[in-house]
């Protein structure tokens, strides 16, 4: 049997919930906000506003509503209380089935959007490291410019972990950005789907569609094995 490609895997909600991570964030708000201001219970409101689509103006709904006239410096320190959290997440059990099974038997990689301080803080909590060969964190080549679908991540990651012969596949959940540079690149493209997942009124970008679907990680080794090499 020809070595599997090399499988390179997207971090939120591909691994673990990102809406798990966001709860978690809202939790530390929330006990900074009883602390500093005397004010409790935003834990349901904010994810009710995360799940009605709102992402950094429900920071600035919550604190309006207990802190009224925050300072602009307020609110940057209340984001911040979420952004620099330690959280409390753990991996999708098919995600930790599929990181010890693909481990194994050759080099996996990670490429992950996101401000590096907060990316590289859920890998520590997920205790993940070690599982790759290589993370790209794209927020550390230089902010925004450099996510995906931008291809410097994927570039690096051919250089990186790259073997004669041998294709990389990439497993993520976000078909507006994850899945246009690998297409493009010969890659094989898997999207995993997560139902909870933040982004899911994500449409998919021109030519950013999935090659294949998965509903969970347990089932790669197959969709691989019928694949020609
Ligand atoms: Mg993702």
């Amino acid at each position: 049997m020809p070595p599997r490609p090399i499988i390179v895997f997207d971090l939120d909600d591909t691994l673990y919930s990102e809406r798990d991570f966001a709860i978690s964030g809202f939790k530390a708000c929330e006990r900074w906000l009883e602390e500093k201001h005397g004010a409790s219970g935003i834990v349901d409101e904010m994810t009710r506003l995360l799940d009605e689509g709102h992402m950094r103006s429900l920071f600035e709904i919550v604190l309006a509503a207990r802190v009224p006239l925050s300072a602009k410096e307020e609110i940057e320190a209340f984001i911040d209380v979420y952004r620099l959290h330690e959280p409390e997440i753990a991996l999708y059990p098919d995600a930790a089935w599929a990181l010890d099974h693909f481990g194994r038997d050759g080099p996996l990689g990670l490429i992950t959007d996101g401000q590096h301080v907060v990316q590289s803080a859920k890998v520590k909590a997920l205790e993940i490291e070690h599982h790759f060969e290589h993370i790209v964190y794209t927020g550390a080549l230089g902010g925004r410019t450099f996510s995906k679908p931008h291809p410097l991540s994927y570039e690096q990651m051919e250089a990186a972990i790259g073997v004669p012969g041998r294709r990389f596949v990439y497993v993520g959940d976000n078909p507006a950005k994850d899945f246009v540079t690998p297409n493009q690149r010969g890659w094989i493209s898997v999207q995993v789907h997560r139902p909870m997942r933040i982004h899911s009124r994500a449409v998919a970008a021109p030519g950013g569609a999935a090659q294949h679907e998965l509903h969970s990680l347990e089932e790669l080794p197959g969709l691989l094995a019928g694949l020609a090499p």
